[in-house]
């Protein structure tokens, strides 16, 4: 069995599938801060040859909460996703993320170790790598993190390297870039309050209601003077953990890659886009450059293609797709009540 912790955010539930679909049976840790008891329903509920999904409700910070999953499942090994991830509230609250972050870690490795559990795949983040020195990012690019998400992650990633040479524990850290789209059945998706992501954000406002769509930043040294980011498709993503998962199954030793596309798109080439996929005309409001954010981010993805066999398959327009899709039925459910 294998514990998914954060497997009822927007990430962790779309890996919770692809375990599911690759003959994995899944308990979800999950605290329900940000992730929805409605997305466990959903999981719990998918008809994948039977295979099982177990919940057990709990908060990393909580050593015996997260050593109780261990008390009640044989686990073999561990996809880590829970984790705050605001760029914005990490630098205002540093607190709050060391604590969640780092030390949430430290007590799901704690409580592996004590059962003899070796093998973990990471959610880490191209913020590890801060203000990029050239592109595309290769695993190589120094990692000099300009924010207190960044450092937190990075940190893990340290934490792991040093139990790796003690303990023996394995680890894969996937270093993410700008992740999109949603599960293309529509049964799981992005579903953050607030929502601070580019896509969902420029579809959202095509839904009535929706606030007008604020672009920030049209004075970069860019093609067209907005950020230019590389945008992997969700499920693409969910596939390299299941490649990860079997590459430290087959005694593949620590390691770390991006996970990227090679390609960069601007906003306003994703905002032309999701126009496009959407057959609407989008209201837009341009406002000044958001702090912290680097012109250009996009992944060297070679490494992982090399040595995981994992290539990313689905287009920024499948992406924007899937995520109207889920925005659609998100904004319906809400709607009627069925959803919180
Ligand atoms: N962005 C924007 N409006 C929004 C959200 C994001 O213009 O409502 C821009 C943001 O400034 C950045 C890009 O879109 O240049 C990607 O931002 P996102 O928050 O999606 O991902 P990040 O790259 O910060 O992880």
């Amino acid at each position: 069995m294998i514990l998914v912790t954060g497997g009822a955010g927007y990430i962790g539930s779309h890996n919770v599938i692809a375990l599911l679909d690759a003959g994995y049976d899944v308990v979800i840790f999950d605290n329900l801060e940000l992730g929805h008891i409605e997305t466990v329903e959903t999981l719990k509920n998918i008809n994948s040859n039977g295979r099982v999904v177990d919940f057990v409700k709990g908060d990393l910070q909580n050593l015996v909460d997260i050593k109780s999953v261990f008390e009640k499942h044989k686990i073999d090994a561990v996809v880590h996703f829970a984790a705050y991830s605001q760029v914005a509230e990490s630098v205002k609250n540093p607190q709050k993320y060391y604590f969640n972050n780092v030390y949430g870690t430290l007590n799901l490795l704690c409580a592996m170790l004590e059962n003899n559990v070796k093998r973990i795949v990471f959610s880490s983040t191209a913020a590890t790598y801060g203000e990029p020195v050239y592109v595309p990012i290769d695993e190589k690019h120094p990692q000099m993190p300009i924010n207190t998400y960044g450092k937190t992650k990075l940190m893990i990633e340290n934490i792991m390297d040093d139990y790796d040479k003690a303990y023996g524990l394995r680890s894969v850290r996937l270093r993410y870039f700008n992740v999109a789209g949603a599960d293309s059945q529509n049964r799981v998706g992005e579903w953050h309050e607030p929502e601070t992501h580019l896509i969902p954000n420029i579809l959202k406002s095509t839904f009535s209601g929706g606030k007008t769509f604020q672009m920030f930043g049209t004075d970069y040294p860019t093609k067209d003077g907005t950020c230019v980011r590389d945008y992997i498709n969700v499920e693409d993503l969910a596939k390299a953990h299941v490649l990860a998962l079997k590459y430290l199954e087959n005694g593949g030793r620590t390691n770390f890659f991006n996970l990227g596309t090679n390609e960069g798109n601007s906003v306003k080439e994703v905002f032309s886009s999701c126009e496009k996929v959407t057959e609407k005309e989008i209201s837009v409001e341009i406002k000044p450059r958001r702090e912290g954010d680097p012109a250009t981010l996009i992944a060297d993805n070679k490494k992982a293609k090399e040595d995981l066999g994992w290539s990313p398959e689905r287009s920024l327009e499948e992406s924007i797709l899937t995520a109207y899709n889920w925005e659609d039925k998100l904004t319906k459910s809400i709607k009627i009540g069925c959803i919180k």
